[in-house]
């Protein structure tokens, strides 16, 4: 999608601190990280927000996923835990619409949420 900043990370058009990328999958650091370790996991297909992916979009998700839990263990997350995030529409806080999974680790995390 042209208009959209996560697609043109995903094409190499605006720069990111990429950790990991496949021809269905793209993970780079937050800019403006929350937590001493916050990475966002997208699909490369722009799909603008969680509750608008299809049943053709089953695998891609989950598959997202598994990249996900692939990077916290490789950021060394996985023992002391970590959270996942997807903010969805406006009370959900999503502020960039091409669907984003947040990791965030390295710090306690507290529930509930602001
Ligand atoms: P959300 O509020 O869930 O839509 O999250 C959007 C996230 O994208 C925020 O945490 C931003 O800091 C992050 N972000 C915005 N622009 C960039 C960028 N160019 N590179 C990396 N992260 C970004
Ligand atoms: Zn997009």
């Amino acid at each position: 999608m042209e208009d959209c900043l996560f697609c043109k990370i995903v094409a190499g058009d605006i720069p990111a601190d990429i950790v990991y990328q496949d021809a269905d999958v793209t993970a780079f650091r937050d800019i403006n990280p929350a937590a001493p370790t916050h990475i966002l996991v997208i699909p490369n297909k722009h799909i603008a927000a969680i509750n608008e992916a299809s049943a053709e979009d089953q695998a891609l998700l989950g598959k997202l996923l598994l990249v996900a839990n692939q990077i916290a263990e490789q950021e060394g997350l996985a023992e002391d835990g970590f959270r996942y995030v997807i903010n969805t529409g406006g009370h959900g806080g999503q502020t960039v619409f091409h669907i984003h999974l947040h990791i965030l680790g390295g710090r306690q995390m507290d529930w509930p949420p602001g």
